[in-house]
């Protein structure tokens, strides 16, 4: 009797834990902070200074092979910062906030392991840090400075973007564009793919949706 009850429990937990579908891989986001500040929204400095003038993280998000993407897959595990105090220092340089009003990156973080790392199946410290490690790993400004791609203010093609960053990481990335304050069309964010355990470029599986101009403006920061 026992046997069936072991047997049933068995079946049961199987099924339950097929419903929670696992995601299939991860889009590594980091935005132009320039591009940030240059919109209708504008920007706050975080308390801790003008960051430097580079491109920042904003998540490292799991996502699934049809586009969808789970999220805010743990409400028991809200974002602690006891488990990232040694890694603050360099999430502050490399994970700056840029919203308003001025904060010191903790209602950013908060967001991002909230709404997207309790999806990640990482732990709070290993996602912080694997993402920034992921940062280390790809250097967007260089590879764009070599492809003479520089945020001065000029506009560039979108094809030059693309291809200088396919040249310099070794992976297509997806340029999303905002607008500035007189409508011009320019390089917001860049979205590049991480397989499942968060150590390894990929190309991506698909793409998010959206347009940028052909020509998109690169804003000083
Ligand atoms: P927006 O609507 O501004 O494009 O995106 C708002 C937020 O939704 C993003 O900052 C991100 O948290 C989430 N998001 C948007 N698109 C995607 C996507 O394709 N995949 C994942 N995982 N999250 C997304
Ligand atoms: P997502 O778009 O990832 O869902 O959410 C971004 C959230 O984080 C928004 O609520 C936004 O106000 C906040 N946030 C704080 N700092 C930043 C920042 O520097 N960039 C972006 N994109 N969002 C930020």
């Amino acid at each position: 009797m026992k046997s069936i009850y072991s047997i049933l429990l068995v079946q049961f937990l199987f099924v339950v834990s097929s419903f929670a579908k696992d995601f299939d891989f991860f889009y590594f986001v980091q935005q132009w902070p320039g591009s940030y500040c240059d919109s209708k929204q504008s920007c706050c400095y975080p308390s801790t200074g003008k960051p430097e003038a580079d491109f920042g993280i904003h998540g490292l998000w799991p996502n699934y092979n049809d586009g969808s993407y789970p999220s805010q897959c743990d409400p028991t595990r809200p974002f602690d910062q006891s488990q990232v105090s040694e890694l603050l220092r360099r999430m502050q340089t490399e994970w700056p906030t840029l919203a308003c009003p001025s904060g010191d990156g903790m209602k950013f973080w908060s967001h991002e392991w909230e709404k997207h790392g309790t999806c990640s199946s990482l732990d709070q410290h290993s996602y912080f840090q694997i993402t920034l490690d992921l940062k280390n790993q790809v250097n967007l400004l260089q590879a764009l400075a070599t492809a003479g791609i520089e945020p001065n203010g000029q506009s560039y093609s979108l094809k030059s973007i693309k291809d200088g960053i396919k040249e310099g990481v070794g992976y297509t990335p997806y340029v999303e564009c905002n607008v500035d304050t007189s409508g011009n069309s320019q390089l917001y964010q860049i979205y590049l793919c991480v397989d499942r355990s968060a150590s390894t470029l990929i190309e991506c599986p698909i793409f998010p949706h959206g347009k940028c101009g052909s020509e998109i403006e690169f804003p000083i920061f």
